[in-house]
């Protein structure tokens, strides 16, 4: 029957007693865009766009990338769109953006910091969707990976208002998490990336086998910095989204919701079973469930006292 009702849930996301969290998808391209719009996914809340050129050995030019970035607008027209700029380095290497030879590059020029070294990659992307959001009618987000700085948020905001658009930034450094308030100062909404949040704040390669137990978004430590961030953007008024593969794991997409994370974006398969999750729990038990992992010492008796209170 649960089966039933997982397959059946059309969305909006919302709890049982209609608390709003945006149920969104993680997406790389156009075709990935078409299939995740055939699910109840109310727009995008993670458009990977470094996925979309792994296979290319030079920057696309700006038209190239604004007819890539326009096929995922269309496939939601009407609805919310977050395009990532560049998260190249690290587990994603692209031939064109950054250092392939760091000996550490998860620590290493990634993500937004491959601006600082090349801002003319940077200065197109954003021209590029900006030229695609004229085009559509999506309500088109830009967010930065890998932000470490108040002021790397700051001038990554001024880029983008500078052309017409709303800026984020992702929160997936524990740095950036401690002064998400002063974040909020610079940008319209945080959207916190828990696979690397996690990786950083447990110190454990995210990719690592034997390190897998510390790369639990269910740690406490991790936990609490998304907690304390999503108190931040509550106490403004600001829209704090997950969009890690934390929000695909059901039971965690409610005490997400308890922190009071304001949208929850996945890949397109999970969308159904983490909607209508969210659909059978009123927000005060998500909220007393949020409590009571924070209280917990490891990520198992976390799971096990929110599975109690979402489950009882
Ligand atoms: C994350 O780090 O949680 C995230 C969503 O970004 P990516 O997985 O692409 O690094
Ligand atoms: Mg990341």
């Amino acid at each position: 029957e649960v089966r039933r009702r997982t397959e059946s849930w059309t969305g909006p996301g919302r709890t049982r007693d209609g608390h709003p969290v945006a149920v969104l998808a993680n997406v790389q391209d156009g075709a990935g865009a078409r299939s995740a719009a055939a699910s109840a996914a109310e727009g995008v809340g993670l458009f990977r766009t470094e996925l979309a050129f792994l296979d290319r050995d030079t920057e696309p030019a700006v038209e190239d990338q604004a007819a890539i970035y326009r096929e995922v607008l269309d496939a939601f027209a009407g609805c919310k769109v977050v395009i990532r700029t560049l998260d190249a380095g690290s587990d994603k290497p692209l031939k064109f953006a950054g250092p392939t030879d760091e000996p550490n590059p998860a620590l290493g020029v990634r993500g937004y910091r491959i601006a600082a070294e090349n801002p003319g990659i940077l200065d197109r992307q954003l021209d590029a969707i900006a030229v695609a959001a004229r085009q559509c009618t999506a309500s088109v987000l830009v967010m930065a990976p890998m932000i470490a700085t108040v002021a790397e948020a700051a001038e990554f905001a001024a880029a983008v208002r500078d052309r017409d658009l709303v800026p984020g930034v992702m929160v997936e450094v524990p740095a950036a998490a401690l002064l998400a308030d002063r974040m909020l100062e610079h940008v319209d909404f945080l959207s916190l990336g828990t696979n690397d949040l996690t990786q950083y704040t447990m110190a454990a390669d995210r990719l690592s086998a034997p390190l897998a137990a510390l790369s639990d978004p269910w740690q406490p430590a991790v936990l609490a910095l998304v907690a304390r961030t999503a108190a931040d953007g509550a106490r403004v008024g600001k829209p704090v989204g997950v969009c890690g593969e934390a929000a695909a794991d059901p039971l965690l997409a409610c005490v997400l919701a308890g922190f009071g994370i304001t949208s929850l974006s996945m890949a397109a398969s999970a969308v159904a079973a983490t909607g209508s999750a969210l659909s059978e729990v009123d927000l005060a038990r998500c909220r007393d469930a949020a409590e009571a992992a924070l209280g917990a010492t490891d990520p198992q008796s976390a799971r096990a006292r929110a599975t109690e209170i979402l489950r009882g």
